[in-house]
Parts: structure tokens; sequence; C-alpha cells
């Protein structure tokens, strides 16, 4: 037997073959053209037949799989009409008089390199998009059919990488699960095999050859792994293994309508922290109530330049029509740090201390106005909130109130429809935020804690550098005692806090944050239902002793971290 280790991209545990897939390499020769006028009709042609072809794929697996799902050819289609990656095609052609596939091929390398270099892996697991999208191109330009995926049925289908369009023409009667050689778990493949419910996993590194093709193998999609030619023992423990998952499943599904309430009668809202569209399916599949955090930046990260009122109007406008009425809370651009668009060149000392956020905004007045005429045409379509990032002086909501007024001015003047009571609430992330956190309630509608940067600015722990992990401690009884405060001057105004951080997922906490009488908790839409069902099983008698307790109020010694022995 052997055993493959590499992460799930989603769970489940399948019993079949290995089908080991290759992808036909498209032919592309670097070749000089002598009529490149005749080479850019081509890509046009090749361009307008994939945009037909995107535009019924998406009406057909709206049908199939949901508008949700289905959004990944709206993606797809967007990509096409790049600016930039139409330009760089038409370039090559008319500029240096390559043939129309060679551009193509050039252009979606050079992009698709780029996006690899990207720190964020969901940007990065963006190259399998553009590669799809030029493959399509490239198969209307040298007019050859598209590569017919069949498969014995029970398979396994094992191949180096899979891209979304592949992934989507699957049968799912036949293939059972996918496994992969690199790709990520924010791949759209990924994504695209969680929502359609089949067992996968990437990264099983080169290990996985194709001499196991037609090999009797078990995918444990939950633990990543995948066992080849299995023994009787690993197949038994797999057996079991699936009926216990399946019944943990279950259980965790009956949960979706049921309220995220305490034995003693604690209620608390359990939000979805997402990227952009891709993400909705989730956020309905696990019921979530709300997006307590949308971090917008993605769309600029997936752009070559600053995003338009547009495409973020059409964006957040989805989001809002998906969410039928339920709070979208859109944070405006948290630039900076390790998010930095390939435009964005200047080099910062110590970025974390940098030119980030809503300082990024003051500094550049027109991105976060078009960004607010954005999000105020967005407001008549759901139930917006806007949350500014990085805030640590009420005079700074204060500017942006002025920018905002701005907005309403020109938005009347133009007679466009709005909401003028959409709230308006800040990330608490910086320990200035915390200690003036009593002015800044009076100036907001709600405070959202962002414990990432929290934990990184109060406990002076770089958050991105692997090295001081044993000394990041999130919850640091310093961390704990800031998001109280924070909760108590925002409730003395009557107003809401919300925690969207990663320590707001931790379950360890769930109790001391409802002891807190923290309205909200926002954690990746995946494991909303984990987070309902621990919300249920607590009672909590004496808020007061758990805080004393967890030292949050008066006790330190209780619960000190030891770092040393
Ligand atoms: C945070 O800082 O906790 C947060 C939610 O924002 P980000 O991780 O995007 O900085
Ligand atoms: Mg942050």
């Amino acid at each position: 037997m052997e055993r493959l280790r590499g992460r799930s991209a989603s769970g489940g545990i399948v019993f079949g073959k290995i089908a080991f897939y290759h992808r036909d390499d498209q032919d592309v020769k670097k070749r000089k053209v002598g009529n490149p006028e005749l080479e850019l009709q081509r890509y046009h042609y090749a361009k307008e037949v994939s945009g037909r072809e995107l535009d019924d794929l998406y009406e057909r697996e709206v049908k199939n799989i949901g508008v949700d799902h289905a959004d990944i050819f709206m993606i797809h289609r967007l990509l096409l009409d790049d600016d930039r990656f139409v330009s760089d095609i038409e370039s090559t052609i008319m500029k240096e008089n390559y043939s129309a596939d060679y551009a193509v091929h050039f252009a979606s390398n050079k992009i698709a390199s780029e996006l690899g270099r990207v720190e964020d892996e969901y940007m990065r697991a963006r190259t399998a998009d553009i590669k799809d999208v030029s493959r399509r191109l490239i198969r209307h330009i040298q007019n050859t059919t598209e590569q017919e995926l069949v498969f014995r049925s029970n398979s396994i289908l094992c191949c180096f990488d899979l891209e979304p369009s592949e992934t989507i023409r699957l049968d799912k009667s036949k293939v059972k699960a996918i496994c992969t050689c690199y790709g990520s778990t924010t791949s759209h493949s990924s994504i695209i095999s969680r929502t359609l419910n089949i067992p996968g996993i990437v990264g099983l590194g080169r290990a996985l050859t194709e001499d196991y093709d037609g090999h009797e193998a078990i995918v444990d999609g939950y633990a990543g792994v995948l066992y080849i030619d299995p023994d009787p023992v690993t197949r038994r423990r797999m057996l079991e293994k699936r009926e216990e998952e399946g019944r943990k499943r279950e259980l965790l599904l009956r949960l979706r309508g049921r309220r995220n309430i305490t034995l003693d009668g604690s209620e608390i809202e359990l939000y979805a922290n997402i990227n952009g569209l891709i993400d909705m399916k989730y956020v309905t599949e696990n019921d979530a109530g709300g997006i307590g955090l949308l971090r917008s930046e993605f769309l600029y990260l997936q752009n070559d330049d600053y995003p338009d009122e547009e495409l973020q109007f059409f964006t957040y406008r989805r989001v809002l029509e998906l969410m039928e009425g339920k709070r979208v809370i859109v944070r405006t651009f948290d630039m900076g740090l390790d998010k930095n668009p390939d435009y964005e060149v200047e080099e910062e000392l110590n970025p974390a201390m940098g030119m980030r956020s809503i300082r990024v905004c003051f500094e550049n007045p027109e991105i976060l106005h078009s960004q607010l005429r954005a999000l105020y045409r967005a407001s008549v379509y759901g139930r917006l909130a806007i949350m500014i990032p990085m805030i640590v002086d009420p005079e700074e909501i204060q500017h942006v109130k002025r920018m905002i007024r701005k907005v309403w001015d020109e938005l009347d003047s133009e007679g466009i429809k709005y909401d003028q009571n959409v709230e308006l609430g800040i990330m608490i992330e910086t320990p200035a935020a915390v200690m003036l956190s009593d002015e800044l309630a009076r100036e907001v509608d709600f405070f959202n804690v962002g414990t990432n940067d929290l934990e990184q600015y109060s406990l002076a722990i770089d958050r991105h550098d692997s090295r001081l992990e044993r000394f990041c401690r999130p919850h640091h009884i310093a961390v704990l005692r800031m998001i109280k405060m924070a909760a108590d001057s925002v409730h003395r105004y009557g107003k809401w806090i919300g925690i969207c951080g990663e320590l707001a997922a931790n379950p360890d906490f769930t109790e001391t944050f409802l002891a807190m009488d923290v309205d909200m908790l926002s954690v990746s839409p995946m494991i909303i239902l984990q987070m309902r069902r621990r919300i249920r099983s607590l009672n909590l008698t004496d808020k007061e002793q758990l805080l004393v307790d967890m030292g949050v109020v008066r006790s330190y010694e209780k619960n000190k971290y030891k770092l040393f022995g």
C-alpha cells in the first residue's frame, strides 16, 4: 500500500480506481507572420466565439448548479475582456508580428507568472483561470475540438492540475473524487469540487504518477490522504470513518435555519468572511446570517489598475442581491502590507507600519471616492454596511463622513437613488482605536474587531514572520481585555460589536466572547455550522465569573499563558 499526503480540498471518503488524466498539450509555436492584420482578425474571431461559449456555459450551469456556482464563467468572461490581457495580445500581434495563438499563449503566461508570485493564495489560484481562458482562445484560433473527458465509472481522477472548465465538464456519475499533484485549496477547481460535493485532495506532489493508472485507491478528502492499493485494515478503517463523518455532517446540516443560541438563552450572530463573489456559494450553503467582512481589496488585486466604479458596483450589487436583505459589511480597500497590487510600486521600509489601508485612501482620495460611489449606488439592492479599516482617531471618521456627504450630493444631482441609512462602522485593529473606543463609538454605528492586526500591533509581533509564531499568543489576555474594552465602549452608546479576525473562529473563546456580550462573530463560511453547534452547547450561567476565570477581568494569574515551561 502507498500512502500519499496532500491538502484537503473537499471532504468525503471514496473507494475507486485511479484514472490518470493528461491534458493534451496545445501545439503553440513561436511564429512570426507576414500579415498581422489577418492574425488580429483570427484573434478577434476566437474571442467572440469564446465569449458566446462562456455566456452559454453560464446560462446552462446556472440551471444545473445554480447562479452562485456558475459565476466562474462570468469571471472567465471578465478575464477574456480584461483590458490588459487584450492589449498585450494585440500588441504582440501588431507590433511584434507574432501569430495569434502565440500572442495569447505569451500574454497569458506573463499574467499567470505574475499571479503565481502573489503571496495571497486566493490570487495565486487565479492562474488556473487565466490559463483556462487562454486554452479556450487558442482552441478557437487553431480550430481544434475540446478534449473529451471520458472515464470509466467509479474513477478517482488524478492529474497534475485541473482547470475549472474541465472540472465542470466532468461526468459526476463516473468521477467520484479528484486528486491533483499541484493546485491550491482556493483554486476554482477545488471550489467547484466542494460545491459539487466531490471529495478532493490537492498538492500530492510528483509522488502521484501515471504509473498508478488503474490501481485501486481510497481518497480520504477530510485528511487529504490518498491510499493506493489499500490493505484490508485501511479499507475497514476508511469504511468506519465514512460512516462516522456522514453522521456528523447530517447532524451539522440539521442546524441550518436554527438560532445561534446558548442553553441559557444568550444569542449571537454568525456571519461569514468572504473575498468575493466566488465565495458566496459557501455563505448560503452554510446558512450565514450575513457577511461580516467582505475584503474588497480582492477587487484591485485582480486587476492591473484600481477597479473602476462599474466593476465595483456590479460586485457589491450581486453580493447584496444574493444575501436577500441580510447585512453585508463591505470593508473599504485595505491595501498595503501583504496586499499590494503590482502597480503600487513604492517600497515600504516597514509595511505593517507604513502606507496602509485608509491612509492610502486619504493620500489618493479618488480611490475611496469611487468606492463610496459604487457602494452607495449598490445600497438600494440590500442591507449594506460600510466599514473603514485601520482607524486610529475619530478625526479620520469625520473626514470619511465628509467624503460620504460629497458622494451623496453628487448622486442627488445625478438623480441616482441610494440609501442614506447605510450603517458606518470601523475595524478595531489598533491599540489606539481601543484606547479611544469611547470617542470612536460616538461617531459610528458598529465596531468590528480585526484580531489579526490587533494582535500584531499590541503584541508587537509581525503577523507574517513564521519565526515569531511561538510568541504569538492570540488569546493573550491583553488582546482579550482590549476586545472587552471596545465592547463596553460601543455598548454604552447602544451600538454593536463583532469580531472578524481569525480569533473569532477559535472555539476555545466562543464562551468568552459571549460573556463579553459580543454581538457577532464572522468566520470562514465552511465553519459556520460547527460554530453554531458549539454555541448551542454552551451554558453561560455566570458571565462575570467566566470573565474572571479567563483573566479578562481582574485575575491575571488564572489564565496566564505559559511561555516558558
Ligand atoms: C484583521 O486584521 O483581523 C482582519 C480581519 O483583517 P485582515 O486580516 O484582512 O488584515
Ligand atoms: Mg486587518
